[in-house]
């Protein structure tokens, strides 16, 4: 059969009916699975014959949620997770061992930095930090024992990008895995395998849900590397509940139209923003002021929904601006189908010190919009109100 389209796929991959033949999945919210013998509880706990168990590693509406963003992301397998950060940990518990190294992004989520400094460095797993673009301080920091490249491209909130082909290139000549976290673009945007990554970790908390309703993650590679996050997962528990994959799974019906509509409405933000007197600079990898939007152009296949400008007047003018808006929810989480706003220096960033604040050029006057589904000119006004007093 021919390979269906993304879009096909989005709505039609791993689906599924039981003999009620309901047209939209089922939710099985069931803990265990009975058998219809002795003999067959035997072989399905025995792999001799697949088929359900325990819903920590077997669930139907989990598979199906699974099956889907396998296919969107063009990865062999997935393994769902109860969250992002629940994702990104089963991936480095499963692979990596006491003694191995990790080279990560130092443009993070801002809890991936502390999971990597605060819990990963207690297993003996040493972590470097390198500049997300700089492919020479990839290649410098490799050593012997290094396994595992780890980083989100974009970056948030400043939109950098590194070249993930000439990455790969590095990961491969040196036998290093290379992790990706697609969060911020879902394969809707951007797909990382095809571009030569080995593995996907999603938190499906942002755009893959969209409206805000659950937290759920997502490991995505080949089917040996999933086996072993898979066995992570069945044994330490971190797994995705059946309601919620039902959430993610009636989400990734509709990823592709809402992150075009997200797209769309961000660059008509940020087009709007250039334009203001009182905004020092706007950073949106659409725009062609933006220093990797070539790159972007290149190996992304849409810009993504988060806008940041500074404006002039430090932190006093953007809590100002953050303060009279009346439709944006100021909220640090970002993928909703409602706009969000925040001050990433006293929010997401506020744990970095001012010298580290520096070095990530995250500025005072620095203002995030996750921009929303609304009518962009309603989020134009809201933002404006606080911009031009
Ligand atoms: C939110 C987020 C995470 C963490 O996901 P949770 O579902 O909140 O655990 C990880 N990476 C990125 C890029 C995120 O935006």
């Amino acid at each position: 059969m021919k390979d269906l389209e993304f879009d096909t796929k989005a709505i039609r991959e791993g689906y599924r009916t039981t003999q009620e033949q309901e047209h939209s999945e089922a939710i099985f919210l069931t803990s265990s699975f009975v058998f219809d013998s002795a003999e067959q509880a035997a072989n399905r706990f025995s792999k001799e014959e697949p088929g359900n168990i325990y819903a920590r590693f077997t669930n139907p509406t989990v598979d199906a949620f699974e099956k889907k963003l396998a296919a969107l992301e063009g990865a062999q397998a997935c393994s769902a997770t109860s969250s992002g950060m629940a994702a990104i940990f089963a991936t480095i518990m499963a692979l990596l061992k006491s003694g191995d190294h990790i080279v990560a992004s130092r443009d993070m989520f801002g809890t991936s930095i502390v999971l990597l400094n605060t819990i990963i460095s207690k297993f003996n797993i040493e972590v470097s930090f390198v500049d997300l673009s700089d492919l020479s301080a990839w290649e410098n920091s490799v050593q012997s024992n290094t396994k595992l490249f780890l980083l989100e491209t974009p970056s948030n909130p400043l939109g950098k990008v590194v070249d993930i082909t000439e990455l790969n290139k590095i990961s491969k000549a040196n036998n290093i895995l290379l992790a990706i976290d697609n969060a911020a673009l879902t394969p809707a945007l951007q797909r990382p395998i095809a571009l030569g990554a080995d593995i996907v970790i999603h938190s499906a908390t942002k755009y893959i849900d969209g409206q805000g309703r659950c937290l759920a993650g997502a490991v995505l590679s080949s089917e040996d590397i999933i086996e072993q996050v898979h066995g992570f997962i069945r044994t330490t528990g971190p797994s995705l509940s059946a309601f919620n994959a039902w959430i993610v799974l009636k989400g990734l019906d509709t990823l592709s139209l809402r992150m075009k509509a997200h797209c769309e409405n961000a660059l008509k933000l940020a087009i709007w923003l250039e334009k203001q007197e009182q905004v020092e600079k706007v950073h949106y990898l659409g725009l062609k002021s933006h220093p990797h939007h070539q790159l972007a152009k290149l190996q992304q296949l849409g810009f993504g929904g988060i806008v940041s400008f500074e404006v002039k007047g430090g932190k006093e003018k953007a809590f100002k601006v953050i303060n009279a808006t009346e439709t944006i929810s100021i909220t640090a989480n970002l993928g909703d189908a409602k706009s969000t706003i925040t001050h990433p220096a006293s929010t997401t960033h506020g744990r970095l010190t001012d010298e580290e604040k520096l070095k990530a050029n995250i500025s005072d006057g620095l203002i995030r919009v996750s921009v929303g589904l609304e009518d962009i000119n309603d989020v134009i006004d809201d933002i404006n109100r606080g911009l031009s007093v």
